[in-house]
């Protein structure tokens, strides 16, 4: 039986490791000590089910229970451990405690699987602290490179090349990270972060795909000058180009068919910021996503001839920074249908969504066939300390994630 209190028990003991006196939340900032107890605590818990473990060169753990077919390839589960500063106790975690619930619960019930089942905690998911987000799957599939970690650096300018290095692993080795284990499946359960299964009365989401970003700094080098003096024929106003941009990437995201796009601007910086003159330099924040990279980069390739226009007509030199490009997930027809019929097979209460956040799961598509199930938080909330479940969905969606398993390995 999948037991709640056990569920409990893990997410209580990870609640009290993360939480700093006067500081609302959970804080679990990557690679910062709330987030190594916690590490430690998670490792303790599956040296504990008795799972061989392997620790990566980017600290990434792998705990392995192993099936009756040693040669079979495994079927891995997981999520991340980190969280973004004051955020909730179940983005991420809920899918590791899940993960460890099921390996408990098949141990009581003395089921061995064919198939071995891995245990993955993904370090550093959050793109908080280095400005990248699901770095740790990333080293996992050996997209980090050295020059990579020495340029990612935090705020107090610690690059991430610094910081693996004070928690005792060797960064120059990063390419050895790379995980070449076979795998037939890998599963992340989390929590959906949006409203759409509490809203729709369903406990199961099967996810259909998971939209990744592309993200431009615009730079827009306006003409700052007298607010007063300078009549508006005269004028290179920086934040009037940076209107017309925002706008045209809302309308462009807003026409993107069949497949919908988000386009959001989410950061504007003016200088020199005075009532009393012209706004000159401006930099815009522009981030665009999409379960389809074809419908991603069609939008993207709008959104960057808009700007381009808008420049001529005003006459304002402008440019763009590329800071992301990742790859979206669609979700294979096969996993879906396979993930159907298991909750069709046992009567849960499901829908399938798209996933607008992005996930590890995303990194693994090329991999093997990657499955992601959705349960629902508290009024969509997530990211912040009033992020909430209702246990009994957590119960569900471990049960499912078991059920899911052992259909999967008989396939
Ligand atoms: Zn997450």
């Amino acid at each position: 039986m999948i037991n709640k209190e056990r569920l409990l028990a893990n997410l209580n003991a990870m609640q009290t490791i993360s939480t700093i006196e006067g500081v609302p939340g959970i804080n679990r900032i990557a690679f910062t000590d709330e987030d190594w107890q916690g590490r430690n605590y998670l490792i303790k818990q599956l040296k504990e089910l008795g799972l061989s473990l392997r620790i990566d060169d980017f600290g990434n753990v792998i705990g392995r229970y192993e099936g009756y077919n040693p040669n079979a390839p495994a079927i891995m589960m997981g999520s991340h451990t980190d969280s973004v500063p004051q955020g909730g106790n179940y983005d991420g975690l809920a899918g590791i405690v899940a993960a460890l619930e099921v390996i408990s619960d098949l141990k009581e019930s003395k089921e061995t699987p064919e198939h071995p089942l891995d245990i993955v905690l993904f370090m550093c998911e959050e793109s908080s602290r280095f400005g990248s987000a699901t770095l740790g799957s990333q080293a996992m599939r050996g997209q980090l490179s050295r020059e990579r970690l020495q340029t990612l650096r935090d705020k107090k300018g610690l690059s991430l090349y610094e910081v693996l290095k004070e928690r005792g692993f060797n960064p120059d080795t990063i390419p050895h990270a790379k995980f070449t284990t076979p795998l037939k499946a890998f599963l992340e359960l989390h929590i959906e972060q949006g409203i759409v299964l509490e809203k729709t009365n369903h406990t199961i989401g099967i996810v259909t795909g998971i939209a990744a970003p592309t993200r431009y700094k615009v730079h827009i080098h306006g003409t700052a000058g007298h607010s007063g003096a300078t009549p508006m024929n005269h004028r290179h106003d920086g934040l009037c180009a940076a209107a017309e941009i925002i706008l045209a990437a809302e309308r462009i995201a807003q026409n993107s068919k069949p497949i919908p796009v988000v386009a959001t601007v989410g950061v504007i910086e003016a200088a020199p910021g005075a009532m009393n003159v012209i706004p000159g330099e401006v930099t815009l924040g522009l981030d665009i996503r999409s379960i389809s990279a074809e419908a991603k980069t069609r939008a993207t390739q709008d959104i960057l001839q808009a700007i381009s226009e808008v420049g001529h007509q005003r006459e304002i030199p402008i440019d763009t920074t590329l800071i992301a490009d990742e790859m979206p997930l669609m979700v294979k027809d096969s996993m879906i249908k396979a993930m159907e019929t298991v909750a069709q097979a046992k009567q849960y209460n499901y829908m399938t969504l798209p996933s607008g956040a992005g996930h590890d799961a995303m990194n693994w598509g090329d991999y093997t066939d990657v499955g992601m199930i959705f349960i629902p938080c508290r009024a969509g909330v997530s990211h912040n300390p009033a992020e909430a479940i209702d246990i009994q969905d957590l119960v569900t969606g471990t049960k499912y994630l078991k059920d899911l398993i052992l259909y999967l390995d008989q396939q």
